[in-house]
């Protein structure tokens, strides 16, 4: 059986959990504040602040950038759903723009059109580890006054060129970045997300927020040779990381430009062996970026049925999943109105699949992956198309 991914976790990730817990301090404290110094040394990010996970820290980056009841919010549709909930967290309103078909990211030809008295944000996704074309989105945010939310969710270890050379996804680019250390991600804690920024006062605000709005955190206090009491100066949230995720983390960002080199080499072979599928559709990464291949989707053609290649490559133990979902298609946002429409999006969900890819994944693993993706769409035509 090749499953669609395995997480990279060995003896070094299990040691530094259990070290953390003989410790006898689990939850946020000083492996919490190394593994943020660490992620904003790699990405070159003046802060970066934990939390539980991206959603979380979505919710805190438009919380910060002032996202209230009635506003709007430009994003996809085509995406994970964390991105569209967090927007309705704040009681905003997501407004979906379509994706390029090639790239799965935001059409940045779309937003300006989509910009409204009431747009305050974009919140733009590196959709499963491609960079969306920042150097684009920024200006025209600028232009009409709106901040920059990255969902950076599957983007740990991706680059953009930017000034003429590739830079991580992550240093401050935009306002705001968010990170997931989900299991399905890169580099994992289980679960855990984390927000890089330039601004020192949203940074502030993050951590605040992060933990019940607390003016002194626990650690702290408990760390102070003097008695000190806290405050509540906002209604937060519990949206901490625990030190023991944090020490996780901490031997996953020592993988990192291994396991994003393994991913590369991965995506570059499948290109190679697509080629001799031509019916199918491989992904396009433009020049000024660099993924780090968090998912590798290709699109079918358009007679094939995705469920059918799905369940044939499933019955020759090989997992594949379906296609990003979108959001306005799933019962939650029956009720969120669609002002534009998606057809590049509703393609992209209905004829893709996302093909097996993990560091461990050998020449032999791939070629069998292919092979069933061959049987799949010959048993198809032959069925008669
Ligand atoms: C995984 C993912 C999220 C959610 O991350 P969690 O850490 O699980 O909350 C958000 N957005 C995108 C695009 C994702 O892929």
């Amino acid at each position: 059986m090749i499953p669609i991914t395995i997480p990279v976790l060995e003896e070094s990730e299990a040691q530094a959990a259990a070290a953390v817990v003989m410790s006898g301090w689990l939850s946020q404290g000083v492996v919490v504040a190394e593994f943020e110094a660490e992620f904003s040394r790699i990405v070159g990010a003046p802060h970066a602040c934990a939390v539980s996970n991206c959603s979380s820290a979505l919710h805190l980056a438009l919380l910060t950038a002032g996202i209230r009841p009635g506003d709007e919010v430009i994003t996809v549709s085509h995406s994970f759903i964390a991105a569209a909930n967090a927007v309705r967290q704040c009681g905003a309103t997501p407004i979906f723009v379509d994706v390029d078909p090639a790239m799965f990211n935001m059409d940045t030809g779309l937003i300006a059109a989509a910009v409204s008295p009431r747009t305050r944000a974009i919140l733009c996704v590196h959709q499963i580890g491609m960079p969306c074309d920042l150097a684009r989105i920024v200006p025209i945010a600028r232009k009409h006054g709106l901040i920059v939310i990255e969902d950076a969710a599957c983007a740990a270890g991706s680059e953009i060129e930017w000034d003429g050379k590739f830079q991580p996804i992550g240093t401050p680019h935009a306002d705001v970045a968010c990170f997931s250390f989900h299991p399905r991600k890169v580099i994992t804690t289980g679960e855990g997300g984390m927000l890089t920024t330039q601004r020192a006062d949203w940074d502030r605000n993050f951590r605040m927020l992060r933990q019940h709005g607390m003016s002194v955190g626990t650690f702290e206090r408990h760390r102070s040779s003097s008695v000190v009491f806290e405050t509540y100066k906002q209604a937060g949230f519990n949206y901490r990381m625990t030190d023991i995720q944090a020490a996780v983390g901490l031997q996953q960002l020592r993988r990192l430009p291994e396991l994003v080199r393994r991913r590369r080499t991965l995506a570059k072979a499948y290109g190679q062996m697509l080629a001799d599928i031509p019916e199918v559709t491989p992904p396009v990464e433009p020049i000024w970026a660099r993924s780090n291949w968090q998912s590798y989707c290709i699109r079918l053609p358009e007679w094939a049925d995705q469920l059918g290649v799905m369940q044939t490559m499933l019955d020759r133990g090989v997992a594949t999943r379906r296609g990003i979902m979108c959001a306005h298609l799933e019962a939650a946002y029956r009720d969120n109105q669609v002002r534009f429409p998606l057809p590049h999006s509703e393609a992209a969900h209905q004829h893709c699949i996302l093909l097996p890819l993990f560091p461990q994944m050998t020449d032999v693993m791939q070629e069998e992956v292919i092979a069933a993706l061959r049987g799949a769409l010959v048993g198809q035509d032959r069925a008669g198309h």
